[in-house]
């Protein structure tokens, strides 16, 4: 497997899948793995959900794309769906996350632009971050892993290490214009920063007259168990992007908005060809209506807690294998003690999938609509994967090269 034709970018796994069914991928022998990746927490609906087929194939017998010359009644639907159930008066449709990332950059300066601020245009980020691969939010990131041999970094991001309030506020200066950050890290190992620090940042804002912008790409749309992950916190954002989940495997992203800090973002200021066309605003508002249905998030944040239960419990088991229990909702991370890679190798034997982050961690993104059938089942295939690896039984199992997170 694997192509010449391709760049050389993505370590990937030799291993293809023809279908999937749910929480099921299927290779084209029909080898079924239990996939707690969800396509890195895209899947939220699992895959080939009827109800976003149909709305899938509806759509794309009657119009795939017209442009944003025109006004697209999808758009307008979601718009204000998304606007009514969280913080945000207004949103601009993506493509993806680092797209829905740089609308929130350029936001955040506009607002100051419009209010005369001009110098107002730097942005405080957390180390661990990921923001995306373009040049802005690599910047915004500034992990060097990412950022080296790709010239001089965009201009104005300050970093200071992740929950570091104290190190915040000594990086605030007058030409601060907004704080950045991920409610949950994802890539960088499913570290939550604490309800106190989210209250914290909020008040900083507010104190210096910043912008709060928060990274939920990965934690919004339902994973951690509710809409987004910062409603855990009692506060709001001015800003948040939000991309994975909404489409459901359907690529698109949004940047959500008061009608406050978007004020600077005026007709021609900002735009995209692609962004929120009809197809991707019919799967986005048919994942919201499940999402959104009564009682689903609280389902998620139940399934959850019953995996979190399991996972500790398997901690106590193998003390020599797990480090620690991380995350919120279906949002979890295994800290390993033995190299990632390793545990995931034995997972993978076990037809388990799950996706790798930073600090050594595993994390499992389950579709949020996973039985506790198959929570169960995960569950008992991560145990005989550690049992596997404390009696050396996967030993043999080499992690493919360069296997790390690729989120
Ligand atoms: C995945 C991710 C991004 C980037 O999204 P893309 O769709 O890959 O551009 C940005 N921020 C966070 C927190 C993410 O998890």
């Amino acid at each position: 497997m694997g192509s010449p034709a391709l760049y050389e970018t993505y370590a990937r796994l030799p291993l293809a899948f023809e279908r999937g069914e749910g929480s099921w991928l299927i290779t084209a022998d029909g080898t079924r793995y239990l996939d707690f990746a969800a396509g890195i927490a895209v899947n939220v609906l699992g895959h080939a959900h009827p109800h976003l087929v149909a709305a899938l194939v509806g759509q794309a017998g009657r119009l795939w794309h017209v442009s944003n010359l025109y006004e697209i009644p999808g758009q307008q639907k979601l718009g204000e769906r998304l606007a009514q159930n969280t913080f945000a008066d207004r949103v601009f449709f993506t493509n993806s996350g680092a797209e829905a990332l740089e609308c929130a950059i350029k936001t955040a300066r506009r607002y100051h632009f419009v209010n005369g601020a001009e110098n107002r245009t730097r942005i405080i980020t957390f180390e661990g971050a990921f923001h995306g691969r373009t040049l802005a939010t690599i910047a915004a990131g500034g992990q060097k892993k990412y950022l080296e041999g790709f010239g001089p970094a965009v201009e104005g991001f300050d970093q200071v290490p992740f929950g570091d309030m104290e190190a915040v506020e000594k990086a605030i200066t007058p030409d601060t214009a907004a704080i950045l950050v991920e409610p949950v890290q994802g890539e960088g190992g499913i570290r939550r920063l604490s309800l106190g620090a989210m209250r914290k940042l909020r008040e900083l804002c507010d104190r210096h007259g910043l912008l709060l912008v928060l990274d939920e790409v990965q934690s919004g749309v339902g994973r951690t168990g509710k809409l987004l992950a910062h409603e855990w916190s009692g506060i709001e954002p001015d800003i948040a992007a939000i991309a994975k989940g909404i489409g459901g495997g359907f690529p698109m992203g949004a940047c959500l908005a008061t009608e406050e800090a978007a004020k600077g973002m005026t007709p021609g200021v900002h735009g995209t060809t692609f962004g929120g066309n009809p197809m991707a605003m019919a799967v986005g508002n048919a994942v919201l209506d499940i999402i959104l249905e009564e009682g689903f998030l609280e389902e998620v944040a139940r399934k959850g807690l019953l995996l979190k239960q399991g996972l500790a419990a398997l901690a106590d088991e193998f003390p020599d294998i797990v480090e620690e229990i991380r995350g919120e909702g279906l949002m979890l991370g295994i800290r390993c003690k033995i190299p990632n890679a390793v545990l995931q190798g034995a997972l993978r034997e076990e037809k388990f999938l799950c996706a790798p982050a930073g600090e050594n961690v595993l994390r499992l993104l389950p579709p949020l609509n996973v039985s506790d059938e198959e929570v169960n089942e995960a569950l008992g295939r991560i145990r005989t994967a550690m049992q596997a690896v404390t009696t050396g039984s996967a030993e043999e199992i080499l992690p493919a090269a360069g296997e790390k997170s690729q989120a």
